[in-house]
């Protein structure tokens, strides 16, 4: 039998990761070891015993199998929530590709370098004899005790400072009488607090009958131990925020405690407060907004018990609660729940295994469930919740017309907004209503080309076209080179040369042409660079200080404005035309949000969704507000083409400055994984071909696509990658990295 190795790291901290020892299993503990475990090993020349972690197991020496210790036992402190995480780093390592290091920076806070805050204190020790030492003190004119002494008589906690500075007592001193047991010194870190409310308990509403049936059945489940992932498919303002209120409520009277993610975008003054109602300082939250410190401070508190609730993006997933009860992923159809780098996992199926392991459960909350999702609560993997009204009662679903801006144009109409549009907006200027215009930039840029030949700007740098910016700029949004408009076509020398299509600036100048007076407000990616400016923008408009807010899929997460009575959606079908099998998905999430939008108040709202395909069942099902019928249609397309969730994807992305190595490379793994897998049962492969863009940053980009039924018989491909790279000097070169179930197209 071959012998097994296991990696152990001795010091968890994120800076020493990389400092990874190899000792050799013992044949008795080969069953029990495990990632994540706590061993006892010989360290150092002393062989002197320290506890370390074990972070991986493999059955290859990675030095001279004669240096290699044995490990003495397993620890007996039991599983420590670093040992959790680094089993969760192991899980995340093995199913989605990555070094184990990369792995664990993932999942370990990362310390901050900024110098934590302190607070020192020195007080009398209960039970010390003050008097008769004070006594002895002065009679030996020991000034400086007698001083420090009578000014905790007074003043029972001094502050270090005051002490050592006012006071003027040596540190040797308090040392000694430290030691003496007369006075204690303590310190104590004192955490950066993101943020404060006005402690300003609101009641809890009532649930109504659809909440309160799913609420009692958490309830029931937790209780029992049942632990599961439920989904809970609600319209929007149906009220799943309160659910999951609900559902925190079970866990922390269990005394455990509740990861909530919520997109970054969405995450702003309103959602995060009102969990500060309902739960006061138990609460903390997570953002890109805070220092590394801060962030640092958060995870702190968490494993320290502080607080109980963690509310954040994706990375919040990793928050160090000792005994943690329950993960809801808000808004889990959201792509930002995949990391872009590697490696690059998906925040739900993490919190799904990261609560297997814990033994919490998860809930998953959306109006517009992933198709993976919603197929696996069809298919009874996930318990399916459904809220099917929305929970203000005043409130009802708006009335949807789909505009085909082909009919506008046959009939004469060239305007950005269609006739109908046109009439709503003058109704509800009339009436001092507010609207808002959604333009769908997805996979759609103001690209410039030349008239005459047809020629396309792109960038030097990457295989993308230039997008116009202020009218006299080309900006690239993939490298963010820059360059002056020019003149003339670089091919013809024609003059006719200009931008299409249409940006935020660009219809905020025509609405205000249109409609003379009108107060508008942008947003989108240039109005909101600066920190805080998309909360000031949403609060501007609530307060009523501009009639439409123009804007790009930002301006559509969940915001309820009550007085928001027409949603205009100029051009729908933008993100239909992206290059990957989600884009119909997309188009029916962002159409039914935007739709979402209009009538949250007790006025009823309009929405017009303006579009060349009128027929698309992605929009014909958004215009509805019918997601079954999506769902039908969309799972038979991707039964059809073999898409996730039909089928397990795997692409295999590789990048090389050099053309000619980047295809090389790209060919040697197409050709191993043929020659290795070729009796592989029902795997596809496709490629290696060239990426839709051919290069970004210089770098060239191939790809090959894998599809197999059984996500484990990728991960056997990619692991067997893994090593024929490692091995290859050529891939030094040519950087591998995978990614499963892609949310991106490539
Ligand atoms: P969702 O998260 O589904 O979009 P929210 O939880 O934000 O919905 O609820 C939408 C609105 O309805 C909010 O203003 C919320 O305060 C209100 N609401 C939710 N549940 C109730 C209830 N049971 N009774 C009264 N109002 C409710
Ligand atoms: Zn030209
Ligand atoms: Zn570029």
């Amino acid at each position: 039998m071959s012998k097994l190795y296991a990696d152990i790291i001795i010091n968890i901290s994120h800076e020493a990761l990389d400092k990874v020892f190899q000792y050799e299993v013992p044949f008795v503990l080969r069953k029990k070891i495990e990632p994540g475990m706590q061993v006892v090993v010989p360290f150092g020349r002393a062989n002197k015993e320290q506890t370390g972690y074990v972070i991986r197991l493999s059955e290859q020496a990675n030095v001279e199998e004669s240096r290699i210790k044995s490990i003495l036992r397993i620890s007996e402190k039991g599983v420590s929530i670093e040992g959790k995480m680094i089993r969760l780093a192991s899980w995340i390592r093995d199913q989605y590709g990555s070094t184990m290091i990369q792995a664990l920076r993932t999942v370990l806070p990362s310390s901050s370098k900024i110098e934590q805050k302190q607070e020192k204190t020195i007080s009398l020790f209960e039970n010390a004899d003050i008097e008769s030492f004070l006594e002895e003190a002065k009679k030996k004119h020991r000034k400086a005790q007698v001083r420090l002494l009578e000014a905790l008589q007074k003043e029972p906690k001094l502050s270090w400072n005051d002490v050592t500075g006012q006071l003027k007592i040596p540190r040797t001193t308090l040392k000694r009488l430290e030691e003496q047991k007369l006075i204690r010194i303590e310190v104590k870190h004192q955490y950066r607090n993101p943020i404060s409310f006005p402690q300003s308990k609101k009641e809890v509403p009532k649930l109504n009958a659809e909440q309160q049936r799913i609420a009692d059945e958490f309830q029931s489940d937790f209780e029992k131990e049942y632990y599961r992932t439920y989904l809970l498919h609600g319209v929007t303002g149906s009220g799943k925020t309160e659910v999951y209120m609900a559902a925190i409520d079970v866990v922390l009277k269990k005394g455990r405690q509740a990861i909530v993610l919520i997109p970054e975008i969405a995450l702003t003054y309103q959602t995060v407060r009102r969990f500060y109602e309902r739960f006061g300082d138990r609460v903390s939250i997570m953002n890109s907004r805070l220092s590394q410190g801060e962030r640092y401070d958060q995870m702190l508190r968490a494993q320290n018990g502080e607080v109980d609730i963690m509310i954040g993006p994706r990375s919040a997933l990793f928050t160090p609660f000792q005994n943690l009860g329950l993960i809801v992923i808000d808004e889990e159809h959201e792509s930002s729940y995949k990391s872009e780098s590697v490696p690059k996992y998906h925040a739900r199926e993490t919190a799904i295994a990261r609560a297997s392991m814990e033994h919490a459960s998860v809930i998953l909350g959306s109006a517009t469930p992933s198709i993976e999702s919603y197929q696996n609560a069809r298919t009874g993997t996930y318990h399916l919740w459904q809220l099917k009204h929305r929970a203000n009662p005043g409130s009802t679903m708006a009335n949807v017309s789909i505009e085909d801006l082909r009919e506008e144009l046959r009939a004469g109409n060239r305007s950005l907004l269609s006739r109908r549009l046109r009439t709503l907006i003058l109704d509800r200027l009339s009436k001092k209503q507010q609207i808002m215009l959604f333009l769908n930039r997805r996979g759609y840029a103001g690209f410039v080309s030349c008239r005459s030949c047809g020629h396309v700007l792109k960038c030097p740098h990457c295989d993308v076209s230039m997008t116009a910016h202020h009218g006299n700029r080309l900006v690239c949004h993939y490298c963010g080179h820059q360059i002056k408009m020019p003149k003339y076509c670089p091919e013809c020398q024609s003059p006719y040369i200009g931008a299409f299509g249409i940006g935020t600036q660009k219809v905020e100048m025509l609405v205000q042409k249109e409609f003379p007076g009108v107060r508008t407000l942008r947003m989108d990616m240039d109005t909101t660079r600066k920190k805080h400016s998309y909360e000031k923008i949403l609060k501007a408009f609530s307060n009523g200080e501009a009639d439409i807010l123009i804007g790009t899929q930002m301006i559509v997460k969940g915001h309820d404005f009550a007085n928001t009575t027409l949603v205009g959606v100029l051009a729908a079908d933008m993100s239909l035309y992206a290059n990957d099998f989600r884009s119909s998905e997309r188009t029916f999430q962002l159409l039914t949000q935007a739709a979402g939008r209009a009538g949250r108040g007790n006025l009823p709202g309009d929405v017009v969704i303006q579009t060349y395909n009128p027929e698309h069942y992605s929009i014909v099902a958004a215009a509805k507000q019918d997601y079954e019928m999506f769902f039908e249609q969309e799972i038979a397309y991707r039964e059809l083409l073999m898409y996730p969730p039909a089928c397990q994807m795997m692409v295999v992305f590789l990048n090389c400055s050099d053309p000619d190595t980047g295809e090389t490379a790209a060919k040697m793994l197409g050709e191993e994984i043929r020659y290795q897998f070729h009796d592989m049962e029902g795997l596809f492969l496709l490629g290696p071909s060239r990426a839709s863009i051919i290069k970004i940053r210089d770098l060239y980009r191939y790809v090959l696509y894998l599809k197999h039924k059984d996500y484990q018989s990728l991960v056997l491909i990619k692991n067997h990658l893994e090593e024929y790279i490692e091995n290859k000097k050529i891939f030094e070169k040519a950087a591998v990295t995978f990614d499963f179930n892609p949310m991106i197209g490539y």
